[in-house]
């Protein structure tokens, strides 16, 4: 049999990965909205640092060791024709203003399996926005600027995103007023309460105004419904806002220079699919094994395949599974299934001054020493273990 074609759909976190694993197997084509990998993982720092996220969160396809044979294809995808296997993408050519991308060429890439992995959008800092270079640049830099340019800081939600920002602006700017409110008794609702109670006591010793209770009212724009492939996500501004923030729960209303909205609504990035293959929020079905139901050559991982409720695949080695079931499947032997965590877990804050924790998912924080964060995990770990080793950057 010749070599199977396998085009992966989506090179985020999880279609990198998953796209290495595969090299092996046959000819991968990796289809991406973004002309470099960026990453969605850390959003304080990126706020906070942008040159310190870009060093490890920014990443040209290039430096990737394991990418060398993958041929990388910068559009969007936007459709997915699962009769005659193809899936067609729009070309990022023909870029014209705003790092937007204009209209491109349209190509039909075949397939003898294909993964969706096209992420979720969530605010300003992820999205599918078709985009080349100058488009990221900007991404990550007018938010910075915004926050920088603030006496006040207000961050909204209650989970990794939200607690990461006011911990990282707090810590870069000791001068700004952050004050970080959450619905509930406490933030991070699907950790175990250790972790809380750890990182709770960290924010406060770094200034940051804790509000519990309070629920905002959402304005226009924010959440619901699932993302196309297209350049529609013009209105991501209304994540970082100045407006007046009401209150469900009854407070007064709050104002500050900039507001962060960081409140876990995402949408699936699965406006390209048919309609069949999602559930009724628009994540992708799939079944334990990572596969679509009904579609034995098409699988799903990351954020945007249905795996469990808290759609854990990204960071549970999803893309190893992925990849260990396409190669059953094209072996015609059985397939693994997935077994999620009940309890989310891994870093929250980011990398501050005194290290990085990383919370188990028993809640067991363990701290990693800024220096060894920096060398061990990011460089060793990440770049090396499970990249499977990423070049220096060109001078
Ligand atoms: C190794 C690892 C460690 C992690 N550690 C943590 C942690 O410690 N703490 C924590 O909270 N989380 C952690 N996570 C989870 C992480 O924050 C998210 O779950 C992860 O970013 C989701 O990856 P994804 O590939 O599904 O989505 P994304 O990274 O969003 O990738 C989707 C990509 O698809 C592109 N795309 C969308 N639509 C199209 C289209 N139509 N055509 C082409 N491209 C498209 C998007 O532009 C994007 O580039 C970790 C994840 C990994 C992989």
């Amino acid at each position: 049999m010749s070599r199977p074609r396998i085009v992966v759909a989506g090179l985020g976190d999880t279609g990198v990965l998953t796209a290495i694993a595969l090299r092996r197997l046959g000819d991968v084509v990796g289809v991406t909205a973004k002309p470099e990998f960026v990453s969605g993982q850390e959003l304080g720092l990126r706020l906070a640092r942008p040159e310190a996220w870009t060093r490890d969160y920014r990443i040209d396809y290039g430096r990737f060791r394991g990418l060398d044979r993958v041929r990388i294809v910068h559009g969007s995808a936007t459709a997915l024709d699962t009769e005659n296997r193809t899936v067609r993408v729009r070309l990022a050519d023909g870029s014209a203003g705003k790092g937007s991308a204009g209209d491109g060429t349209v190509v039909e890439e075949p397939y003898d399996v294909v993964v969706i992995a096209t992420g979720v959008t969530n605010g300003f800092w992820r999205h599918p926005t078709l985009q080349d270079s100058r488009g990221v640049d900007a991404d990550i830099s007018l938010p910075h600027q915004r926050i920088a340019g603030a006496e006040s800081v207000a961050i909204i939600g209650g989970g990794a995103a939200a607690l990461s920002s006011a911990a990282q602006v707090a810590e870069r700017w000791p001068d700004k007023i952050v004050d970080l409110y959450f619905p509930g008794d406490r933030a991070l609702p699907h950790h175990h309460h250790l972790v809380w109670d750890r990182v709770r006591s960290r924010l406060e010793s770094l200034g940051v105004g804790l509000h519990p209770g309070h629920r905002a009212e959402l304005p226009g724009g924010i959440g619901g419904g699932r993302s196309g492939s297209h350049d529609d996500l013009d209105d991501d501004d209304e994540h970082l806002t100045s407006a007046t923030v009401s209150w469900t729960t009854g407070q007064a209303p709050t104002t500050a220079d900039v507001v962060v909205w960081a409140i876990g609504r995402v949408s699936p990035n699965t406006g390209w699919l048919p309609a069949e293959m999602l559930d009724d929020r628009g994540f992708v079905r799939v079944e334990p094994t990572l596969r679509v139901p009904g579609h034995s050559d098409v699988f799903a991982v990351g954020d945007v395949a249905a795996t469990d409720p808290l759609r854990t695949s990204a960071r549970n080695r999803g893309h190893l599974l992925a990849a260990r079931n396409i190669r059953a499947h094209l072996a015609g032997s059985p397939l693994r299934e997935y077994q999620p965590p009940r309890r989310r877990w891994g870093s929250v804050l980011g990398p501050l001054s005194d290290g990085l924790i990383v919370f188990t998912p028993p809640g067991q924080g363990i701290r990693v020493p800024a220096p060894a964060s920096d060398v061990v995990l990011q460089r060793l770990i990440t770049h090396q273990l499970i990249y499977g080793g990423v070049r220096r950057r060109a001078r």
